[in-house]
């Protein structure tokens, strides 16, 4: 049978050889299969179950195969170190609105990120939205555009997203971090403990059916966990209050980086469509 958006996403993401998924064979059928394969290959290794999508790396789309982009070299800012309130009051946002959160955030010396961000980056998106993205924190051309996931790393993004059925301005994208880490590091505990609360009021007013925390930096602050994101992906889990679902998958920067794992990201999208779905 025929699936046109699961072929559109493949080939979006330079997938252009699979085996579909088959049936498990029923009990009795499945013995007799596995005896006669067995008499047949007695050393061959056991085959697997279910086979995994084969990546196409021979003929990629052109944007797939672009160089990274070279890190910028990082220019700290201008400010003091008194202008750094390490002890600032965590910001009470409770209730703001998205003006508010958006202006209180823009003006916010929480943590020492402000003296070298460009801008803060707030979020995008339908403020209404069924899913929401969260992912790590702004990278350089984000500190320079104040818009999350930009850059080839976005343009990834925007392609899975529209292979299930999705346009960027009809999803929320917003990171950990307002800030972008000096050398896009990893941000500090402390940092992403500051920053949380935007996030939490940010969450709370879009009050989305599904979150998608894209990257082990995400998946490990929004789940207060320091498992591998191999670990944390595959499952669904339940965020706050509500118990949003919330899927795991990889960042569209590190898929990039390694293909072999867009099929499993396929895998974590569908599930995401199948919890909006219900
Ligand atoms: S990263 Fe968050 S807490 Fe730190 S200065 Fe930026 S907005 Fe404030």
């Amino acid at each position: 049978m025929e699936h046109p958006l699961r072929n559109a996403y493949l080939e979006a993401m330079g997938i252009t050889q699979w085996v579909v998924r088959q049936p498990p064979a029923p009990p009795e059928i499945a013995e007799r299969q596995a005896v006669a394969a067995s008499a047949a290959q007695p050393q061959a290794p056991e085959p697997a179950a279910v086979a995994e999508p084969v990546t196409g790396h021979d003929a990629p789309p052109s944007w797939l195969t672009e160089a990274p982009l070279p890190e910028e070299q990082w220019h700290p800012g201008e400010t003091t170190a008194d202008e750094f309130e390490p002890h600032a009051p965590r910001p009470v946002v409770a209730d703001l609105g998205w003006d508010a959160l958006q202006q209180h955030i823009a003006a916010c010396r929480s943590c020492e990120l402000h003296r070298s961000r460009k801008q803060t980056v707030f979020g995008t998106g339908s403020q209404q939205a069924d899913l929401l993205i969260i992912g790590e924190a702004p990278g350089a051309d984000e500190d320079r555009q104040g818009e999350p996931f930009v850059g080839r790393a976005g343009k990834l993004l925007n392609a899975m997203l529209k292979a299930i059925g999705l346009e960027r301005n009809q999803v929320y994208i917003a990171n950990i971090l307002k800030c972008r880490p000096p050398g896009n590091r990893d941000p500090h505990v402390e940092e992403a403990s500051h920053c949380r609360p935007y996030l939490m009021r940010q969450i709370e007013l879009i009050n989305p059916k599904v979150i998608l925390a894209v990257g082990r930096v995400s998946a490990q602050n929004l789940l207060k966990s320091t498992d591998t994101l191999g670990r944390l992906r595959g499952r669904t889990h339940r965020f706050g209050a509500d118990n949003t679902p919330l899927i795991v998958t990889y960042h569209p920067a590190y898929l990039l980086r390694s293909p072999e794992q867009k099929a499993k990201s396929w895998q974590d999208l569908q599930q995401v469509l199948s919890l909006l779905q219900k």
